[in-house]
């Protein structure tokens, strides 16, 4: 009945897929959930700071009072530590809040956005309930084709989204390649440049999107509180932006979009360096031991510099069995086959004991 009179975009749409909470692996497989070990989803093994606890805590007398809808503190600490102006700041509910801000402002029925393929798959998903088309540029070694992407952009053209890194591919872009691509995009089209994963990342021509603001107006860079900083559950994350873009965002941003615990959290999360660096340095470690597992089981898999990493499961066997198997043993990881990675399966970096399971796991799964 209603279907049929759906706007166009929801028609044939198939809702996102994230990976399978814990919970329901334990009451599906009848599993203990205290033996599972959940590597689906890029989340911080870490599990939330003190300074994080103790600020949600401090929350909880003004639970019944809406919160701040401007997020006064958590953008003014944001634009400290950015050196930016506060008002370049949008805040989302998650980062994917401002894909579907920015997405909202700009695309209208029949305008095109251009991404990659095997891109983060709500770029496409929330153009296509725009009403916009979704123009996808083959990969070049599974990471952004930035040349072919500017190629790409025709008059119809409101967006472009760049990850750096990729999710799930793990591929980055140098600050030269990015620099080249930004002056080649018209003014007039933005460039979404998602920077999910950009504390992780170490490598020395890996580029700062934030710096390149000031240059290149029609830029709008996205972060999130959901890695790094062990927050996914509270849902939030920002874009900052010219001021004319983030009036725009914010004309279009539900008035409490983003809750109290979540602005609270976000600012003890920025404040507490120990935990960030904690962070990256169990990432860089159990990145080092899944390579090096992989190496030793002879499986290839796709350097990335996120908190997570690709796999090519061996040709005689199938990556959804795989997939399947694994979950059998306790172990969740992520089918990529919807971004056309079929033979690819992607896991998240864990804790040491974590990795030593799925490696454990996968060796007896694919024996
Ligand atoms: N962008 C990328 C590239 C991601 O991988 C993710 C999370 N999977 C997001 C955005 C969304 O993050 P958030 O939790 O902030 O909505």
């Amino acid at each position: 009945m209603f279907e049929s009179i759906a706007v166009e975009g929801v028609k044939g749409l198939q809702p996102y897929r994230p990976g399978k909470p814990i919970d329901a692996v334990a009451r599906e497989l009848g599993l203990n959930e205290a033996d599972i070990v959940k590597l689906a989803s890029n989340e911080n093994p870490l599990g939330p700071g003190d300074a994080v606890r103790q600020a949600l805590v401090g929350c909880v007398d003004e639970l019944s009072r809406y919160p701040d809808g401007g997020g006064y503190a958590l953008k003014e600490t944001l634009a400290r530590h950015l050196s930016v102006d506060a008002d370049q700041v949008t805040l989302g509910n998650g980062t994917s809040d401002i894909l579907d801000f920015i997405i909202r402002v700009l695309v209208d029925k029949g305008d095109e956005v251009v991404v990659s393929q095997h891109a983060f798959a709500i770029y496409g998903l929330l153009t296509t309930i725009a009403g916009g088309k979704v123009v996808e540029v083959p990969a070049r070694d599974f990471g952004h084709d930035l040349d072919a992407m500017a190629a790409a952009i025709t008059d119809k053209t409101r967006i472009v989204f760049v990850t750096n890194p990729n999710n799930p591919t793990g591929t980055w872009n140098t600050r030269t390649e990015l620099e080249a691509f930004l002056a080649r995009v018209p003014e007039s089209v933005v460039v979404l440049l998602d920077e999910a994963y950009f504390e992780y990342v170490e490598e020395a021509e890996y580029p700062d999107g934030i710096e390149l603001l000031s240059r290149f107006p029609n830029l709008v860079v996205t972060r999130t509180f959901s890695k790094v900083y062990g927050l996914a559950a509270l849902r939030i994350g920002y874009g900052v932006s010219s001021l004319e873009l983030a009036d725009l965002m914010n004309r279009v941003r539900p008035p409490f979009n983003t809750n109290a615990l979540a602005q609270a959290a976000a600012i003890a999360a920025l404040n507490d360096k120990q935990y960030l660096a904690d962070s990256v340095a169990m990432n860089k470690q159990g990145m080092a031991q899944l390579e090096a597992g992989f190496r030793q089981q002879n499986l290839d898999f796709i350097p990335s510099v996120g908190n997570f990493i690709a796999f090519k499961v061996p040709a005689e066997a199938d990556a959804m069995q795989v997939y399947q198997d694994l979950l059998q043993q306790g172990v969740i990881v992520r089918p990529v086959a919807n971004y056309a990675m079929p033979e690819y399966l992607r896991v998240s970096i864990g804790t040491g004991s974590e990795n030593a399971a799925f490696l454990t796991a996968l060796e007896q799964v694919l024996a």
